[in-house]
């Protein structure tokens, strides 16, 4: 199978040139149609010759992602399910800014990716891991996502306007990425790493690295890898529950890395990065939202130098939890508040699309598999 052309970094495609005995200069110019004008087949790159444009199809493939599936709410939280060439599917969601959330203000959209079919790691609470793991997405996969959901931001632009769509990187709709719809990112670590080096590039996707979010379940040897990269990205730990009694109900990833572990990770992490963590904690009836977590999870923010991110649960069909009334969510927000820690409770987008990852691919499979 040939190696995908959106998998590889500028010096890679330097180096390959130049045992394809072409000029370095094409290089710059096949950038161009990849990452600025995002075109979906060789002979849309009309200024590399024709001869160079077979020779690229002969050694790569340009695999493009097919929208399979699209749900847009009346917040305008759009969800896309993805076709990936082996038929598997992936979602990505598009979330309007919101400023409270993962950095700064914006006037623009964070993209929610996907960075395997499928997760290995079995949260209870989750309908990603429902059908266990399929497997990891190449570095082309993870990087199409953004560039896919571009290319539907411009048809829908194309079709309001009627004018030829902007191909620059200003006219983008993406300018924050959160790793947090399928899969463990960490788990997938030299294809994540490799694409987010791509998306962050100024030849390549050009969203700076303070604008990348990584969320992971706490595989703690993979976060002091991360703390060791050249790049700031931010990071997000999905804790939902501050001591081990509740995490091991709920986390089978907390029996491998218990919380003692875990936070000795992020303290390694906030020491090298000097950045603020986010601690992701899903409020689920009955489960962790009892005042007994306020204490430990107030201790574990203030060691952390972190805030606090509260989501009252999503509910995932086929699944027994509950989210928490309105009265118990606030009440919880208003006593972490009171130990002094700084925390925002999500008063959810995209509730209405199953906005959870995995929620879009599991009904498709399964009105696909007849079961729905
Ligand atoms: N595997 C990584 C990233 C993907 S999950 C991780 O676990 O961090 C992204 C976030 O969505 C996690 O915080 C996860 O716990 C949360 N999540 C999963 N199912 C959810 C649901 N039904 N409602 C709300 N959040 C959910
Ligand atoms: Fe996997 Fe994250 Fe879902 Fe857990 S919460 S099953 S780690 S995707």
């Amino acid at each position: 199978m040939l190696s995908d052309i959106k998998s590889f970094t500028r010096e890679e495609l330097e180096e390959h040139f130049r045992s394809l005995g072409e000029p370095a200069y094409r290089v710059g110019q096949l950038l161009d149609w990849l990452y600025v004008r995002r075109v979906t087949t060789w002979d849309a790159m009309t200024n590399l010759p024709k001869a160079l444009r077979e020779k690229l199809g002969a050694n790569f493939s340009l695999q493009i992602l097919e929208l399979a599936r699209k749900q847009g709410s009346a917040d305008t939280t759009q969800k896309f399910l993805w076709q990936l060439a082996d038929g598997a599917f992936i979602e990505s969601v598009l979330i309007p800014a919101n400023p409270a959330l993962y950095g700064e203000a914006s006037d623009r959209h964070t993209l929610c990716i996907s960075t395997q079919v499928g997760c290995a790691y079995g949260c209870k609470f989750c309908a990603s891991g429902l059908d266990g793991f399929k497997r990891n997405l190449g570095v082309h996969e993870i990087v199409e996502q953004i560039l896919a959901t571009e290319r539907w931001n411009e048809s829908v632009m194309r079709e309001k306007t009627a004018e030829p769509p902007a191909t620059n990187h200003e006219s983008r709709i993406v300018n924050n990425i959160v790793v947090m719809g399928m899969g463990e990112p960490l788990a997938n670590y030299e294809n994540l790493m490799k694409a987010l080096k791509i998306l962050n590039a100024s030849w390549g996707g050009g969203i700076g690295a303070r604008k990348i979010t990584i969320s992971t379940s706490g595989l703690a040897p993979q976060i002091r890898r991360l703390a060791n990269e050249p790049f700031q990205f931010r990071l997000a730990i999905s804790l939902h529950g501050a001591t081990d009694e509740v995490r091991n109900r709920i986390m089978p990833v907390n029996k491998k890395y218990p919380l003692s572990e875990l936070t000795a990770a992020c303290e390694n992490y906030q020491e090298l990065k000097g950045r603020m963590i986010t601690l992701e904690y899903i409020l689920i009836a009955g489960i962790n939202d009892s005042l007994a977590q306020i204490l430990p999870l107030a201790m574990l923010a203030h060691k952390l130098y972190a805030k606090v991110n509260l989501i009252p649960y999503n509910k995932v069909e086929g699944l027994p939890w509950q989210r928490p009334s309105e009265e118990v969510c606030e009440g919880f927000l208003a006593a972490l508040e009171k130990q002094n820690v700084t925390a925002t409770l999500r008063r959810e987008k995209g509730h209405d699309i199953d906005a959870a990852c995995g929620q879009l691919r599991l009904k498709t499979e399964r009105e696909m598999a007849g079961t729905a």
